[in-house]
């Protein structure tokens, strides 16, 4: 057996199939370089052969939607990108090296700075640079590309899992992936789960060595295992291990068509987060009431111009569509922090998390705010959009954005275009300095949800991205505790409901606290609204509340923590 890190999960019992690509590097010996001419018209052929390739895949995707080809658009950006073409040129021109030489020094050198950079996401940037180095030195060396099976189900195995192989796929097909490299938050785990394909990361290099295609992998993506051609005893494992998750979702998805609903009566609407249109999908299929948070600034990432008001729209008519009936929030961009678009003027920041994000950049961009209200109002006459600001800190930023919000509102009324009049605003509870100013707030917004992921963020001064700072990142701190129950209170009072779309919504040791508060929303990953609702349907509210008290009069998070977990035993029994 072998260990690695499940990013996704599930489990499968399968043949796999080994995709071992092309490294640059790896050829350059057995390759005999030509005069400076011919060698650039090699690299020119391989270009386009690569372009041609890029496209045709494009074209024959199975489920990626449109806005979704984000990864062959950066991908046949970085082919056009002049200074990667010049640094090319002057190689095999001027400097006389192969074709296959100057691929491997220019990607080399891109490649370098980029995994350099702090940022994640930057990071990950040099993955789509490996990718196009591959495929330009098998283009060079006129290697065919290895073609995946088409019509039997296999389990992947490759060194590492670039974005455009994963928009190859067909989730039909790929019982799960297995790769010597990857991590939790890049783009392929996401796509992973929210397609629910097991996935299973970093797995011991010596798996590498000696596994073949047609050998048989078994894998467990909860716990990160894999064996290699199991005996039989393993496979009866692993077959039981299947059993087990099975009963279990199959237990769950008897819970679709049921309210979460605790057991002394409190409903709660449990919604789906949606960053990327492909998790529709679950989300419809979960039958989620509804999308709490559409994170809308994942529409303007990886593509070199923002989009115009009429594509826009169609995306916000299309969340609708996809849950007819059901209300649909969009917080408009929240951009900065973490979050990078080309296409957008973000100024290059010591403190980006501190800095023009989200509602700031907003605002300080008023005609970019105003496109997409316009969007999202013209999508409004066609079902319950509510709209939602991130990151709010003053009053001042919800008076400025109203005012906007009203213009945009006249001009529409001017042109006889239909909207919702009484289309619902609302704020991010993020900033904790919002707690202390929610009678004000509550006088001017109809809803408060709460984004746990910033608050535990800027209440504790932890970046929630730094992992040297992850034992200070806790989201049960007292602090957070007390600062939850000052909101939910204030919001009470002021008769505004309060929804909570950060990761703790749906984290089975946080339900009682929800409860106890009275917030009406929870809206989370699609993949865990049947978890939370089992655990929603074990609770009592007054036990809820009884806990939240002890909560208020504990001293550090790990009493918080303790106390959910004595609690989590009960409702636990009680679901047997
Ligand atoms: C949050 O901060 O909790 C939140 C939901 O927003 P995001 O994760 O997109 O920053
Ligand atoms: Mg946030």
């Amino acid at each position: 057996m072998y260990k690695g890190i499940g990013v996704s999960q599930g489990i499968a019992v399968n043949k796999a199939f080994v995709l071992r690509e092309t490294q640059i590097g790896h050829y350059e010996l057995e390759y005999a370089p030509a005069d400076s001419v011919t060698e650039w018209r090699k690299l020119q052929q391989a270009m386009d052969e690569s372009r041609r390739e890029i496209k045709k895949i494009r074209e024959q995707n199975k489920y990626l939607s449109a806005d979704e080809m984000w990864i062959f658009d950066a991908h046949l950006t970085i082919l056009d990108d002049p200074l990667i073409h010049n640094e090319l040129k002057l190689l095999v021109e001027q400097q006389k090296k192969s074709a296959l030489h100057a691929v491997r020094e220019v990607i080399n050198h891109f490649q370098q700075m980029f995994e350099k950079m702090e940022d994640e996401y930057m990071r990950e940037r040099a993955q789509d640079l490996r990718d196009i180095g591959n495929r330009l030195t098998r283009n060079i060396l006129g290697q065919k590309t290895e073609e995946l099976p088409d019509d039997e189900p296999y389990i992947l195995f490759a060194s590492e899992i670039s974005p455009s192989l994963m928009a190859q796929l067909d989730p039909q097909q790929v019982q799960a992936i297995v790769a010597t490299h990857g991590n939790r938050t890049s783009h392929v785990s996401i796509i992973a789960r929210a397609l629910g394909i097991p996935y299973v990361v970093r797995v011991d290099e010596r798996l590498e060595q000696t596994i073949r295609s047609g050998d048989v992998l078994a894998v467990d993506g909860n716990r990160g295992i894999v064996a290699h051609n199991p005996d039989d005893e393993e496979r009866l494992q692993f077959e039981f291990l299947w059993q087990q998750f099975q009963t279990y979702k199959e237990k769950l998805s008897r819970l679709k068509n049921v309210s979460a609903e605790t057991e002394d009566g409190y409903v709660i609407e449990l919604l789906a987060n949606i960053s990327a249109i492909y998790e529709l999908d679950v989300a419809v299929e979960q039958n989620a009431a509804g999308i709490g948070l559409y994170r809308s600034e994942y529409l303007f990432m990886e593509r070199a111009s923002a989009p115009d008001e009429e594509e826009q729209y169609a995306v916000y008519r299309k969340l609708l569509a996809s849950l007819p009936g059901k209300p649909v929030t969009i917080r408009t961009i929240d951009i900065g922090g973490d979050k990078h678009a080309p296409c957008l003027p973000l100024p290059k920041e010591d403190n980006p998390f501190l800095g023009l994000r989200a509602i700031r950049f907003s605002l300080k961009h008023p005609l970019l705010l105003r496109i997409q209200l316009r969007a999202i109002l013209r999508a409004s006459a066609h079902g319950p959009l509510k709209l939602l600001m991130p990151m709010v800190s003053s009053l001042e930023e919800v008076i400025q954005f109203k005012r906007i919000l009203t213009e945009v509102k006249d001009e529409l009324r001017t042109a006889v275009v239909a909207f919702d009049e009484q289309i619902p605003l609302g704020v991010m509870v993020e900033v904790p300095a919002v707690a202390l100013i929610m009678p004000e707030l509550a006088s001017e917004v109809d809803f408060f949800s709460i984004g746990t992921n910033d608050l535990a963020q800027y209440m504790l001064a932890a970046d929630r991205m730094n992992e040297h700072v992850a034992h200070v990142y806790d989201p049960y701190h007292p602090a957070m505790i007390r600062l939850l129950a000052i909101v939910c209170k204030a919001a009470e009072e002021h008769g505004k409901p309060v929804s909570v779309c950060g990761e703790m919504a749906s984290e089975l040791l946080a339900l009682p606290l929800w409860v106890a508060l009275g917030v009406h929303e929870l809206s989370m990953s699609a993949s865990h609204l049947l978890q939370v609702k089992e655990t929603v349907r074990s609770l009592r509210k007054q036990e809820c509340r009884h806990i939240f008290e002890q909560l208020l009069a504990c001293r550090t998070a790990e009493q918080n923590r303790n106390l959910l977990e004595e609690a989590k035993q009960i409702w636990k029994q009680r679901q047997q």
